[in-house]
């Protein structure tokens, strides 16, 4: 029987559901960034937005004791990572929600930390540290990672890969300015690692795509569906020295 035409939404999900990870990142960045923050046992309830199917999630789950609320909009990624968090033994206190990040369902004030990996550049860096402020309280935490350019030359082949995919890029300098101005104290800042978008992320989704070649042949849609994804790798081998994800590290002031 052959399968139904997918959608690029169907794709989007099919080929990162399965995967570790949707997007560049690894257990010791997110360990690093943590490194960051003050005492860890104080932290009593963290939101991770845009948590995908909760990588980062349980690896906060290890370090921290409190309640954690995951929340994508994504059904799929949710079901994997409560069913992740069951597994683990940690489902009374680790949860994932579907719910948008721009207008989020927590109390004012209520959190002790912001998490977001990847994530942020779908609705704006500024426009999420603002709205996102309000439910911290003071003294809270936010650690999120954001392209970002890492050079002052910005290939206009980058610039547009990036604006056609909703988000723009800008200097780290920049981004800390936004932070600082939207209200936080700012603590540190990294790029990730080169192995974060290979190693983690483009080699494992590399062979769901060839997967999906294979399930949908002849499919208009999944093939630009799949060179669109290979396209961006070759722009990441060609211009990564230039820009790549950087982790942002603030405390609400
Ligand atoms: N944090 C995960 C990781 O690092 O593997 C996922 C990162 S993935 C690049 C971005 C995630 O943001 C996706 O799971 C997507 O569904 C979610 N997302 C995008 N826009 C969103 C929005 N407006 N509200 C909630 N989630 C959103």
């Amino acid at each position: 029987m052959e399968n139904k035409q997918p959608s690029i939404i169907d794709l989007l999900i099919e080929t990162h559901v399965g995967l570790e990870r949707q997007g560049p990142g690894s257990t010791e960045t997110t360990c690093k960034a943590l490194g960051f923050l003050g005492n860890l046992e104080q932290i009593s309830n963290t939101a991770d937005l845009g948590c995908g199917s909760g990588p980062q999630t349980m690896e906060l789950a290890r370090h921290l004791s409190g309640s954690i609320v995951g929340l994508d909009m994504f059904s799929d990624f949710i079901g994997v990572l409560n069913e992740n968090a069951d597994k683990q033994g940690v489902g009374d206190r680790v949860r994932g929600i579907v719910g948008s990040m721009d207008d989020l369902p927590f109390e004012e004030e209520s959190l002790d930390l912001i998490w977001s990996e990847g994530a942020i550049d779908n609705i704006g860096f500024e426009k999420g540290l603002a709205h996102w402020r309000g439910f911290l309280k003071k003294g809270g935490y936010l650690a999120v990672t954001c392209p970002s350019w890492l050079t002052a030359e910005h290939p206009a082949v980058i610039e547009g890969f990036w604006s056609d995919a909703g988000s723009g890029l800008d200097s780290v300098e920049h981004n800390v300015a936004i932070l600082q101005a939207c209200g936080y104290r700012f603590i540190a800042s990294f790029a990730l690692p080169e192995y974060c978008w290979t190693e983690k992320y483009f080699v494992p989704r590399e062979a769901v795509l060839e997967e999906l070649l294979k399930k949908y042949p002849d499919d208009e849609t999944v093939e630009a569906f799949v060179a669109e994804n290979r396209y961006e790798v070759d722009l990441y081998s060609k211009y990564g020295q230039h820009y790549g994800y950087v982790f942002y590290i603030g405390q609400k002031l």
